[in-house]
């Protein structure tokens, strides 16, 4: 190997949950350079606009890189010390559900195990949550209700190998580049037909055969028409219905009286009646069919069904699990599986297991030889906060997320930060966040750390390491692992490295787990730490003897007490909250090509920043005739949870009564609109997703 070559690292982007490879190298003089890693399965050689910027955002401004107490520098030990105090004192005097972890879907595996880990079995509450709350818990919810487990059964393989690609509530161009360029390359080597279901025309829709821009929030009309249809029309494989599912009876009944006819779908979700019919007339005759779904259908206040209403279509047809068929949740966040493995969220245990089963907690208690387990599911964020701000939670650690920017009604989150005794902000670099912190705490970035993340597909990949750490910066795991011992609990926090935290995540995947399926569970549990080292990227679990890409559910066994998958019946519901006079437009946020999360890092690079240097407020031409508004005036954007100002863009991409604010812009950037003080903090019941897509909102001049 050239000496060139020999110096570049092989690691994971950052950004999205396709967890592209990446191949780093640092020159002589500190510049780093990126390229796709044309090894890695996901991204064969590929990045986006953002992940071959990555070396532009490597620069050390924004950066903290000494613990701050009080706004002033502090050693560790002071600052470790008085964090572990002043949780303990907690948790001493209101009890474990007094304290609160919110974490977020950048942390690497190893660190999400041992914050976990800390809050569930020591700590002994479950008060720990994830920004994957605002981003996929609806698609965990319904994959729980209808394979008993949160299973992704499909491979990106599918995507190319499929027929049909049904793309809803996902602006895929922009939200997931290279798995788009990969349908793309698919349609133009085969024909794919490609439907874009969303009430934007987006990047997304401008190569597809079919547009369906429905109102917004009515996805489960749409989809139960879609099973009436599958029903109607004798596209139903019985068979496997009879073999594999239960519930299928309850769930087309429901269909059928909610959707009873194209015609009715049609008026419901705004659509004609040729489009609806078209739609379902390519799904019928598309027997590799992969329904691709993201943020447009988790951020509801109904996610969760209609998650379930798409699962219902595929069960129906028995298109799970084969080669080009399958609901396919893709996701934001770059670790957007490995948080799940975890228990990441409040109502989870790891490795999949669940609150409620006693067995399952007790398994978990066993493992870790846990003094004080949780016993029931904690807070989810959007209550977490809630709790922080009414004095329930005394003292929080917010961990590699950005909330005052990115939680609905964020102006509550900021009253909570500031009403809450005792915040901790762990992060690498300051953000809108760390100026409400007691303590802060600062980690190590991107390039700096070393661990495993899973993407989309299930594929575990590392981020490996390739310049020193700077500063006093520790790992997260470390920063944790640091305050664990202080609180007391010793050697089960006494880790030597990630790989050893790794090798213990995967040996409780396998603990008392005979491996019915005869997966390779705990295979990964006896990785050497050189065999860590040099890991490639494979998916995980993988059925023993398989060395390739592996489907899940494709034999038609489910992970549930009778081996059957479980059909849900779901209704199209009302809207959380109706436009009124006052508020007469819905508002729809999402994120920009260029731009992740709360631009803390892309917002640094110029080339990033040049397409959309400001915060644009998307109207129809009719809504901005109405209200005396040209291209480019400043607006002011009100809901009944706060206001912003970003400048109008007058486009026929959005229908008429609808509004698009982008999610990324803070307070960090001059005279910005900030999405998540307009967003209602509605959640789904079952998900506790908030509704971020859909807020009653209202637009005058500035
Ligand atoms: Fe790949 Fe997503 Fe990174 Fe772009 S942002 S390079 S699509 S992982």
């Amino acid at each position: 190997i050239a000496n060139e070559q020999a110096a570049e690292v092989r690691t994971t982007c950052p950004y999205c949950g396709v967890g592209c490879g990446v191949l780093a190298r640092v020159a002589s003089d500190g510049e780093v350079s990126v390229r796709g890693d044309p090894d890695h399965p996901a991204n064969r050689g590929r990045l986006c606009s953002k992940g071959a910027a990555l070396g532009e955002t490597m620069g050390l401004e924004g950066r903290v890189l000494h613990p701050e107490v009080g706004g002033k520098r502090a050693d560790w030990d002071a600052a470790l010390d008085l964090v572990a105090r002043r949780f303990s004192e907690a948790i001493a005097e209101h009890g474990p559900d007094s304290v609160a972890f919110y974490i977020s879907g950048q942390l690497l595996t190893e660190d999400y195990y041992v914050a976990n880990k800390m809050m569930k079995g020591f700590i002994g509450s479950a008060n720990i949550d994830t920004n994957s709350r605002l981003c996929m818990a609806s698609s965990v919810a319904g994959h729980r209700r209808a394979f008993g487990e949160d299973v992704v059964p499909g491979v990106y393989e599918d995507f190319e190998e499929a027929d049909l690609v049904v793309l809803t509530g996902s602006n895929t161009a922009w939200c997931h580049p290279i798995l788009y360029q990969r349908i793309l390359a698919a349609r133009h080597a085969r024909g794919t037909k490609i439907v874009v279901i969303d009430p934007r025309r987006t990047a997304t829709a401008d190569e597809c055969d079919l547009h369906l821009a429905l109102d917004p929030g009515t996805d489960v009309l749409l989809f139960n028409g879609l099973l009436a249809h599958l029903a109607r029309s004798g596209a139903v494989d019985e068979s496997y219905v009879a073999a594999h599912t239960c519930g299928f009876d309850s769930a087309i009944q429901v269909a059928s009286a909610d959707a009873p006819t194209v015609e009715k779908v049609a008026a419901g979700c705004g659509l004609t009646v040729a489009d609806v019919r078209l739609f379902y007339e390519l799904f019928t005759t598309h027997e590799r069919a992969v329904t691709v779904y993201s943020q447009g259908v988790n951020q509801s206040a109904h996610g969760t069904d209609k998650v379930n209403a798409i699962i219902n279509c595929h069960l129906a047809t028995g298109r799970i699990g084969k080669p080009g068929t399958g609901p396919f949740s893709v996701t934001g966040q770059p670790n957007a599986m490995g948080g799940r493995e975890v228990g990441g969220l409040a109502n989870q245990l790891a490795a999949h297991m669940s609150f409620e089963n006693p067995a399952d907690i007790e398994r978990v208690a066993r493992f870790w030889n846990a003094p004080k387990m949780a016993r029931k599911g904690g807070l989810k964020a959007v209550d977490l906060f809630q709790a922080a701000g009414d004095g329930r939670v005394k003292a929080l650690w917010i961990m590699g997320t950005n909330p005052v920017v990115s939680m609905p009604d964020a102006g509550r989150v900021r009253a909570a930060l500031k009403a809450c005794d005792f915040v901790v902000v762990s992060d690498v670099a300051r953000t809108d966040t760390t100026r409400y912190a007691d303590v802060f705490l600062p980690a190590a970035g991107w390039g700096e750390k070393d661990g495993m993340v899973t993407n989309s597909e299930r594929r575990l990949s590392r981020q490996r390491p390739f310049m020193p750490i700077a500063g006093e910066v520790r790992a997260d795991w470390r920063i944790i692992s640091d305050v664990a011992r202080r609180m007391g609990f010793g050697e089960a926090f006494d880790y030597a490295n990630p790989a050893r935290i790794f090798r213990e995540h995967a040996a409780l995947s396998a603990f008392e787990n005979a491996g019915e399926r005869l997966f390779d569970i705990g295979a990964l549990a006896t990785l050497s730490d050189a065999s860590y080292q040099a890991f490639e990227p494979r998916h995980w679990p993988m059925p023993i003897g398989h060395e390739a890409n592996e489907r899940l559910l494709g034999d038609g066994w489910f992970p549930t007490p009778d081996g059957r998958a479980r059909f849900v019946p779901v209704r199209q519901e009302g809207f959380a909250q109706t436009t009124d006079a006052a508020y007469p437009l819905v508002l729809n946020t999402g994120r920009l090509r260029d731009q992740w999360h709360t631009m803390t890092r892309t917002g640094a690079v110029p080339r990033l920043m040049a397409n959309a240097p400001d915060p644009v407020i998307d109207l129809h031409p009719l809504d901005a005739a109405a209200r005396g508004l040209s291209e480019g005036d400043l607006a002011h954007l009100s809901t009944r949870y706060g206001f912003a100002r970003a400048k109008v863009r007058i486009t026929n991409a959005q229908r008429p009564g609808q509004a698009f604010l982008p999610m990324h812009w803070s307070g960090h950037f001059a005279g910005a609109a900030a999405a998540g003080q307009l967003a209602s903090p509605v959640t789904d019941p079952y998900s506790g997703q908030p509704e971020l897509k859909q807020v009653p909102l209202r637009v005058t001049r500035e």
